[in-house]
């Protein structure tokens, strides 16, 4: 199902125009965590570089929610409230579960992994508000990656964007027997984010082209 978007036909799976649909090259990895995709209203409106929507696509057990302030998120509050459930929010800092040192005690329940999709100040916010994602555990990863996403300023390069923390948190849940995903599996997992990143690279160099032409002219 597409509609038109700016002007261009855009693909309803990735929201992205027709023209640049990643879809292809998602390939979807099962997990028994549940994952649930809190995004910022910027981040959906930023359709040409944003990896929440391709982590959701990636992922067929996650749930993918707009907005900034979840306190009264109903879907939202059903996970949180569910006992079934041990929820966490993936947020960088002091007091947090490092998923390098330490494990999550599941004690067979649900794993969800709540994950703000957002710049790094719009998620302070979105954290200071959602009281009830505040009050969640927090998880979080120490890593030497550095970002492939070079189209983006990312404040900090250990920044990652949404579909490599993800990666890098299905790796550490998988070391945990979590998660029993093939290795093999994880290769293509960033598919769809670096041929994201590399189309956009390609436009940005196209612009750069016509600067240049009409600057000759
Ligand atoms: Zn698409």
């Amino acid at each position: 199902m597409n509609e038109v978007f700016e002007g261009r036909e855009k693909c309803y799976q990735c929201y992205r125009p027709i023209s640049s649909c990643m879809c292809k090259h998602v390939k979807p990895i099962s997990t028994r965590t549940k994952f649930v995709i809190l995004m910022h209203p910027k981040e959906f409106k930023k359709t040409k570089n944003g990896t929440g929507r391709l982590t959701h696509l990636s992922l067929p057990n996650s749930e993918l929610y707009i907005d900034i302030d979840f306190s009264d998120h109903t879907a939202v509050n059903t996970l949180i409230n569910d006992s079934n459930n041990l929820c966490y929010v993936l947020y960088p800092g002091k007091n947090t579960l490092n998923l390098n040192q330490q494990k999550i005690e599941s004690e067979g329940k649900q794993v969800i992994i709540f994950i703000i999709d957002s710049t790094w100040p719009c998620s302070v916010k979105m954290l200071r508000l959602s009281k009830n994602i505040q009050n969640l555990p927090k998880v979080s990863f120490s890593h030497t990656k550095s970002s492939q996403f070079r189209i983006k300023e990312q404040p900090k390069e250990f920044c990652l964007s949404t579909i490599e923390s993800t990666l890098t948190l299905l790796e550490l849940l998988n070391e945990q027997g979590i998660e029993e995903i093939e290795e093999g599996e994880f290769e293509h997992f960033l598919d769809p984010f670096t041929s994201m990143v590399e189309y956009q690279i390609g436009c940005a160099s196209r612009t750069d082209e016509s600067v240049r032409f009409i600057k000759r002219d």
